[in-house]
């Protein structure tokens, strides 16, 4: 068996499309959906990020700006910016990259932004109103997986989903949305992490398994059941001389191996990371349409 292969970029570029069409719309009734983008201190992998993120909003008419700080700059001068900001009409969205240095506290500058503005669903209010199952902006990435499934017609609804890594920004939100009573969801959900142990009692169980650990290679062909589908969310860099830049991307899950078992599969990269990307833009548009209480 050989596991169809989820085409991210593919999907991605279907939902920048249509984002396009509602971007003209949005921009014909007086309103240009504008992501502000904060960036402090210099370190490489955030810079590509940002730039990305910049790219894609020109690419489809939002306007995306970038604000660099220095890696010196305190937590009054950011909090004071997220506060201009959201007191900013004309911003829509408002993305502080992370992670932020050591004299800036995440948690107190996540807080800081505007939940109406949060177009990635980090807020504690948008988290809470993810819990409860009502409308929120979702994180980009789980929301991007939950996407992807739609596309390719997989239901959640009655499988049994094990997401392997609880961060707050993939692993825990992806369980909760599973989880809920709703089209695309409805799951029996296990959740894994370093307490679980052996993870493959859990992980051979999976119909679904979501791997965002940020480990190479962890899931092997022999933790998988024969015809789950499988999402890598793991991004992972190894040394490869032949590459130009020196090294690779690979995933968490031993692709070569595994998609021999599963019945379909993301690859790294070009599965999930593109989803995640567009995600930013649809809640970017999303805030827009807030704006104009079109949403
Ligand atoms: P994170 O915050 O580092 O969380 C990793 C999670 O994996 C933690 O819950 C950790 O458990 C668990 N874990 C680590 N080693 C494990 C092991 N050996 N067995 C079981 N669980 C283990 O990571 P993240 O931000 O969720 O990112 C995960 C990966 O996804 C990274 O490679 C990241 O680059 C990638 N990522 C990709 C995208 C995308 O768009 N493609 C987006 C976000 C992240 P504990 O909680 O017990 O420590």
């Amino acid at each position: 068996m050989s596991a169809l292969i989820i085409d991210g970029n593919a999907t991605a570029e279907k939902i920048r499309v249509q984002l396009e069409t509602e971007i003209v719309q949005l921009r014909e009734r007086g309103c240009h959906p504008r992501l502000e983008v904060i960036l402090v201190g210099d370190d490489p992998a955030a810079q590509s990020y940002v730039a990305m993120k910049q790219k894609d909003c020109e690419r489809i008419g939002i306007l995306g700006q970038t604000t660099r700080l220095g890696t010196e700059t305190s937590e009054e001068e950011l909090l004071a910016l997220i506060d201009r900001f959201n007191h900013d009409a004309s911003v829509h969205g408002i993305l502080v990259q992370l992670p932020l240095p050591h004299q800036i506290s995440e948690e107190k500058v996540i807080a800081a932004i505007s939940p109406d503005k949060d177009v990635d669903g980090f807020h504690p209010v948008n988290v809470g109103r993810m819990v409860a199952g009502v409308d929120c902006f979702l994180p980009c990435t789980p929301a991007g997986i939950q996407a992807l499934l739609v596309e390719y017609k997989i239901d959640p609804k009655g499988k049994h989903v094990v997401v392997v890594g609880r961060s707050t920004i993939v692993g825990k939100p992806f369980a909760i949305m599973m989880m809920q009573k709703k089209p695309w969801a409805n799951a029996t959900v296990t959740v894994c992490h370093t307490g679980s142990g052996d993870l493959k009692p859990y992980t051979q169980q999976a119909d679904i398994l979501v791997a965002a650990v940020g480990r190479p290679a962890l899931i092997s062909a022999e933790m998988i059941k024969p015809g789950a589908v499988v999402i890598d969310v793991g991004v992972n860099r190894i040394e490869d001389s032949s590459a130009k830049r020196g090294y690779r991307l690979v995933g968490d899950v031993d692709f070569a191996a595994v998609h021999k078992v599963a019945s379909a599969i993301t690859p790294v990269p070009g599965g999930v990371g593109p989803m995640t990307r567009a995600f930013l833009l649809k809640n970017t548009v999303k805030s827009a349409k807030k704006f104009l209480k079109l949403d």
